[in-house]
C-alpha cells in the first residue's frame, strides 16, 4: 500500500495529523538494513497511545538497535476505520505506512481491559487471524504486555506470547531470539516460542492448558514438562534502565503533552485494593541527578515547557523537596513548569507546600478512596480524615480553585453507613471553601477486585447495588460548589469480568466484536446492549466471575502467573482487612510480601536532604532582557496542511525552544509565550505565504533563526523569511489572499460561474462562535475568480467589506460541490513572501 492511498483518506477524517507519523523524534528506518520489524500497537486512539510512557520506552529501546525497526500503530477512529474498510486498505504503521501483517512481530500494550475489542479490530483490519492457533509462518508473532498481563487468561488464545512484568530487557531478549531463529532458517513457530518461554517473564499461552473442574474453576497447567509458573520480570533499578530522552512529540492534543520522567517505579504503601501497588513492587527510585539529567535532555530534544514527575505516588519520593528545589532553580526563569499527577493527603510538608506553590497549578487531586475511617483502614489507605481536611485546606489556602476527590463504592465490607460518611465528608470539605467560586469535584467508581491483590477473592457489587449507591450519592451531592461524576456501573461490570475472567471468555470477546463493540472505554462508543446480546449468545455466566466470594482454596485463573508477591502475604492482608488492621508502609518496615531477595531485588530509595550541597544543575542568573518582535514568513505544504491552528502553535513553540531561541513571555500570574499568527488557516489548506509574529529575548541574526527553525520543523513547514517587525506590519488588518484550487474528484461547471458573474448578489450564511448568524455577499468578498480548467480554479478573496470567507464556501455556494469533493480538493493559498 502506498502513501497515495493514505492521502485519499486523510482529507476526509477528523484529526488527520494523528495518522501522519512524522512527529519530532519519530524514527523512520531504511528497511535495507533491518532484520526485524516490530509494530508497537496500542489498542486505543493516537491521543491516548502516544501518552503511554511504556510505549515510548519500548520504541526507544528497540530503535537503538541498528538492525531493528520499531514502528507505531494505534487504533484508528471510527471514521478512519470505515474508510479503510471501504477502500479495502489494511491497517498501516505510522512511520513507513507498512501493513501490520508485514511486520515480524506485533506487540500490543494492554493497559485497560475495555480496549480488548480494539485489539481484535486492529488484527481484523490488518487481515491477521484472531487466534494464535490459526496463524502460520506467513503471519507476524502477536505478543502483548502491560498491567493486564497479570491475568492474561481471557485473551490468552489471541497471543503467541505475553510479557509479564518490566519489559525493558525482555523485549530485547525476545528480539534477539527472533533474529537467531530467523537466521537459522527455522520453519516452525513453535521453535521460537520454546526459546521465548525460557526468558523470564514470557508466558506462551499455547504451552499451557486450561482445565476446568466440576465447579467450573479453571486451573492452568503446562502442556510440556515446563515450569508451572511464569515469573514476573523485574528490573533491579531505574538508574541503569534505558530511558526515552528523545521521546516522540505527538501532534494534536494528546492526553499527556509534556516531558514525563518516571521518578520511581513501585509503591510501598500497601493499599489492599491497588493492583499496581502489588504488581510493581518493590519501590525503585531514580536518583535526583539522574532525574535532572534526563529532564534537561528531554526538554532540549522536545521543546516542551512542562515536566511531569511520574510515579504511583509522587509525593512519597524520598527527596521530593530537594528535587523540586533543584528543578525550580533551573526552570523557573525559563518558564518550564514542573507538575506531578496527584498529591497524597497527609504528605504535604511545609517545605513541599512552598515548592508546590511555584509549580503550575494544574488541579489538586486527592484520593481518600473511602468515606469512613473504618473502610480506609480495611483497604489500608493509611490516611485519616484530618489528613484529608488539612490537605484540602492547604490547597485552598494556596489558591487552588478546584479540588478533585476520588472515591470507590463497593469496597469489601462496605455498608450504607460508609456511604453516609462519604457524603458527610464531602459536606465537611465543602464548608472549608474560602471562596464561593472554588469547587469540589467528586468522582466515584465501583470497586473492582483485581487479581494479585488481597481482595482478589472478594465479590464485586452487582449492577443494581452499584446503581443504588451512586443514585444515593448523586442525590445527596446535588448542592452548590460540588460537582459529582461517576463511572457507569455497566462499564465497571465489564471491567470486573475481564479482570478476573478465564480463558472461556475469549469467545465472548470475538462475539461482542462481531456485534460492533469497539472503544468500550469511551462513553460515547460504549454499547452495553451489544454486550448483553453477546453474553446471552455465548452463555457466559457473569455472576460466576463477578458476584461470588471465592474461597482461598479455590484455584484462580491467574495462579500460574507469579508476580513475586506470595499468596500467603495476600491471604494475611485479607485477614487483616477483615479486622480493619493496618499494615505499615514497607519503607518503614518490610511486610514480607515475598518480592525482594534483598540482594538483587530490593527497595531502592534516593535520600537527599534540602541542605545537601550536591548540585546537578547550573542556576540561571536573571539578566536584563531585550525584547525583539520578529515577523516570520513560512509555508505550510504537503502533510503540514493537516495541522490545526492549536497544533501549529505548539509545533512552532517547541521548534523555537529546541532551536535554543529564547521566547519572550507576557507578565502576570500565568505568563504566556508571545507568539501570534496572522491567519488561522483551516485544516486541509496549504499555503506558501503564512505569517507569524514571535517575540524573542535575545536578538539573533534573522538568517540564523531561519536556519535553526528549519532544522527543527516537521515535514511540510518551512520558514521562508524572518526579519525584525516594524509596527505598521503588525497592524495592517486588510487581508487579500489568492488561492489555487485543484479538484481531485468532481468537476467545476462553467455555467455555475457564469450565473455567479451575472448576479448582483450571492449570499452565504455564516454563524459565529457565539451562535450569531450573518449573511455575507460573496460579490463583496471575491475580488477575482477564474476557471483554468474544469478541475482548476484561481480566486482572490478580500476582507475589506469586514467579512472573510474561505475557498470552501465559494466552491460550495457557486459550484455546488459536495463536502467530499471540497475536502479532497488541493487548495493552496498563494502570495508573495515578505
Ligand atoms: S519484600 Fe518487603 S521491602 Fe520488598 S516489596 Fe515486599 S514488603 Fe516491601
Amino acid at each position: 500500500m502506498n502513501m497515495a492511498n493514505i492521502n485519499d483518506i486523510l482529507p476526509l477524517v477528523e484529526q488527520p495529523s494523528r495518522y501522519l507519523g512524522s512527529e519530532i523524534n519519530s524514527i523512520k528506518k531504511d528497511y535495507n538494513n533491518i532484520k526485524l520489524a516490530i509494530a508497537l500497537a496500542f489498542p486505543d486512539l493516537y491521543e491516548v497511545g502516544t501518552s503511554h510512557f511504556g510505549l515510548q520506552i519500548l520504541y526507544h529501546i528497540l530503535n537503538r538497535h541498528e538492525n531493528i525497526a520499531a514502528e507505531r500503530v494505534f487504533a484508528p477512529a471510527s471514521d478512519f476505520e470505515a474508510y479503510l474498510r471501504a477502500l479495502k486498505m489494511p491497517l498501516l504503521s505510522l512511520e513507513n505506512q507498512k501493513p501490520l501483517k508485514e511486520f515480524d512481530m506485533v506487540g500490543f500494550s494492554l493497559l485497560y481491559e475495555l480496549n480488548y475489542t480494539n485489539v481484535l479490530m486492529m488484527l481484523d483490519l490488518a487481515g491477521i487471524p484472531f487466534y494464535s492457533s490459526e496463524r502460520d509462518l506467513s503471519y507476524p508473532f502477536i505478543i502483548a504486555g502491560g498491567p493486564c498481563a497479570c491475568n492474561p487468561e481471557p485473551v490468552a488464545d489471541f497471543f503467541d506470547a505475553i510479557v509479564v512484568g518490566d519489559g525493558e530487557h525482555v523485549v530485547v531478549e525476545m528480539a534477539r531470539a527472533w533474529i537467531k531463529w530467523k537466521d537459522s532458517n527455522y520453519n516452525s513457530r513453535k521453535i521460537l516460542l520454546k526459546e521465548w518461554s525460557a526468558i523470564k517473564g514470557v508466558y506462551i499461552p499455547s504451552f499451557f492448558e486450561a482445565k476446568y473442574d466440576n465447579k467450573g474453576f479453571q486451573t492452568v497447567l503446562p502442556v510440556f514438562n515446563g515450569q508451572p509458573r511464569v515469573v514476573r520480570s523485574i528490573i533491579p533499578d531505574l538508574e541503569n534502565a534505558p530511558f526515552p530522552d528523545m521521546p516522540v512529540v505527538p501532534f494534536g492534543r494528546p492526553v499527556h503533552d509534556r516531558v514525563r520522567i518516571e521518578i520511581s517505579r513501585g509503591c510501598t504503601r500497601g493499599c489492599r485494593f491497588c493492583q499496581a501497588g502489588m504488581i510493581y513492587r518493590p519501590v525503585r527510585e531514580r536518583s535526583v541527578e539522574n532525574i535532572i539529567d534526563l529532564s534537561n535532555k528531554s526538554i532540549r530534544s522536545t521543546g516542551y515547557e512542562d515536566v511531569s514527575l511520574l510515579s504511583l505516588s509522587t509525593t512519597d519520593y524520598c527527596s521530593l523537596s530537594y528535587l523540586l528545589e533543584k528543578l525550580m532553580a533551573s526552570y523557573e526563569a525559563k518558564h518550564i513548569a514542573v507538575s506531578f499527577p496527584s498529591l497524597r493527603a497527609g504528605s504535604l510538608t511545609p517545605d513541599l507546600v512552598n515548592l508546590v506553590k511555584k509549580v503550575r497549578k494544574t488541579g489538586f487531586t486527592i484520593a481518600p478512596e473511602a468515606g469512613s475511617q473504618r473502610l480506609r483502614d480495611v483497604i489500608n489507605k493509611n490516611i485519616t480524615e484530618e489528613d484529608i481536611i488539612s490537605s484540602v485546606n492547604t490547597a485552598l489556602g494556596m489558591g487552588w480553585q478546584v479540588i478533585k476527590l476520588y472515591f470507590m463504592i463497593g469496597l469489601p465490607s462496605e455498608t450504607d453507613a460508609d456511604i453516609t460518611e462519604l457524603i458527610d465528608l464531602v459536606y465537611r470539605l465543602r464548608k472549608e471553601r474560602i471562596r464561593k467560586s472554588s469547587s469540589i469535584n467528586v468522582s466515584v467508581t465501583t470497586f473492582i477486585p483485581k487479581p494479585h491483590t488481597p481482595f482478589q477473592w472478594n465479590a464485586q457489587n452487582s449492577l443494581d447495588e452499584s446503581s443504588r449507591k451512586i443514585e444515593r450519592i448523586k442525590k445527596a451531592l446535588n448542592i452548590s460548589g460540588v460537582h459529582f461524576k461517576w463511572q457507569n456501573p455497566k462499564v465497571s461490570l465489564l471491567e470486573g469480568l475481564w479482570a478476573r475472567g478465564d480463558r472461556r471468555l475469549g469467545k465472548l470477546l470475538v462475539n461482542a466484536y462481531g456485534k460492533g463493540c469497539r472503544f468500550d472505554g469511551w462513553s460515547d462508543k460504549f454499547r452495553y446492549d451489544l454486550w448483553e446480546n453477546a453474553i446471552k449468545d455465548t452463555g457466559v455466566d457473569t455472576d460466576f466471575y463477578l458476584l461470588r466470594k471465592r474461597s482461598i482454596s479455590e484455584p484462580l485463573p491467574w495462579d500460574h502467573i507469579d508476580t513475586g508477591v506470595s499468596k500467603e502475604f495476600l491471604i494475611c492482608e485479607l485477614e487483616k482487612a477483615e479486622k480493619a488492621e493496618k499494615t505499615d508502609d514497607c519503607r518503614n518496615q518490610c511486610s514480607s510480601c515475598g518480592v525482594c531477595d534483598f540482594t538483587r531485588i530490593k527497595p531502592k530509595i534516593c535520600c537527599y536532604s534540602v541542605d545537601s550541597t550536591e548540585s546537578g544543575i547550573v542556576e540561571t542568573k536573571e539578566k536584563q532582557k531585550h525584547y525583539k518582535k520578529l515577523i516570520i514568513n513560512y509555508s505550510k505544504l504537503g502533510p503540514a496542511r493537516f495541522f490545526g491552528h492549536l497544533e501549529l502553535i505548539n509545533i512552532f513553540l517547541r521548534a523555537v525552544r529546541r532551536a535554543g531561541i529564547e521566547v519572550g513571555y507576557s507578565e502576570g500570574f500565568h505568563p504566556m509565550p508571545k507568539i501570534s499568527f496572522e491567519d488561522t488557516l483551516p485544516i486541509g489548506i496549504e499555503s506558501v505565504c503564512e505569517t507569524l509574529f514571535l517575540t524573542v529575548t535575545e536578538y539573533t541574526q534573522p538568517e540564523i533563526i531561519t536556519k535553526k527553525l528549519n532544522e527543527e520543523l516537521p515535514e511540510g513547514l518551512c520558514v521562508i523569511a524572518c526579519k525584525e517587525c516594524v509596527p505598521e506590519e503588525k497592524t495592517n488588518s486588510l487581508k487579500i489572499y489568492s488561492y489555487e484550487v485543484t479538484l481531485m474528484c468532481g468537476k467545476l461547471c462553467n455555467e455555475h460561474l457564469k450565473i455567479y458573474e451575472m448576479s448582483d448578489k450571492l449570499e452565504i450564511e455564516k454563524t459565529n462562535r457565539k451562535g450569531k448568524r450573518k449573511f455575507i455577499n460573496l460579490k463583496e468578498v471575491i475580488k477575482t475568480i477564474r476557471m483554468e480548467s474544469n478541475s482548476r480554479l484561481k480566486m482572490t478573496l478580500s476582507n475589506e467589506s469586514g467579512n472573510m470567507v474561505r475557498p470552501a464556501d465559494v466552491l460550495k455556494k457557486i459550484f455546488q460541490l459536495t463536502d467530499e469533493e471540497i475536502k479532497t480538493a488541493r487548495v493552496v493559498k498563494l502570495g508573495a513572501p515578505i
